[in-house]
């Protein structure tokens, strides 16, 4: 680690932020270690997780912070924004109630973040659409360009895209600083 350390050209904060239970933690899990946790809260206390990859032929540390549940209190803190450069808004595709929250969580993400951090909207849980869809796509994709923001729908279950919404963040957000 500290041989690496030396290395790392960018540090970027991204923070994670949504409703109870859409994902957030398993979302991150999957990025970080490519797994998928069956005990979903097993990262509790854990502030963030990180990845090392290239990019531009730069090395970017990418420190991904979770909420830890934070949320549930509506307790998120201003510690927790500091300094990030890219944040993703996350959404569950089955549960209305989390989308309409999205204007809430940019808004205070907005309020809390700097104006050039970069924003990116997931809908997740995309495996169980099929049979459980509650928010449309196409819908959620005109409010994402609405509000200037990047939308896809993925799947921490599956994996599904999951790669490429968080590589899709880290470009901007490298495009931005560097
Ligand atoms: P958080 O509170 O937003 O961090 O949500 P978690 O990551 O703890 O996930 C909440 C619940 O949703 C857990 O039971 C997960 O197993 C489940 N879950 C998370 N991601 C997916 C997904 O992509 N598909 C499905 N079907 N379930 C998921």
């Amino acid at each position: 680690e500290g041989e690496k350390e030396g290395e790392i050209d960018y540090v970027f904060k991204v923070v994670v932020v949504g409703d109870s239970a859409v994902g957030k933690t398993q979302l991150l899990g999957r990025f970080a270690k490519d797994e998928f946790f069956l005990d979903s809260k097993s990262t509790i206390g854990v502030e963030f997780q990180t990845r090392t990859l290239t990019l531009h032929r730069k090395q970017v540390k990418a420190q991904i912070w979770d909420t830890a549940g934070q949320e549930r209190y509506r307790a998120v803190t201003s510690a927790y924004y500091r300094g990030a450069l890219g944040a993703m808004v996350v959404y569950d595709v089955t549960r209305r109630a989390t989308f309409d929250h999205v204007t809430r969580w940019v808004e205070e993400l907005r309020a809390h973040a700097d104006g050039s951090t970069v924003v990116a909207l997931v809908g997740n849980k995309a495996d169980a659409a099929a049979h459980r869809r509650e928010v449309p796509a196409d819908e959620a994709a005109r409010f994402a360009e609405e509000q200037g923001l990047f939308f896809s729908e993925a799947s921490a279950l599956t994996g599904d895209n999951v790669e490429r919404a968080f590589l899709a963040l880290l470009e901007e957000v490298f495009a931005v600083v560097s």
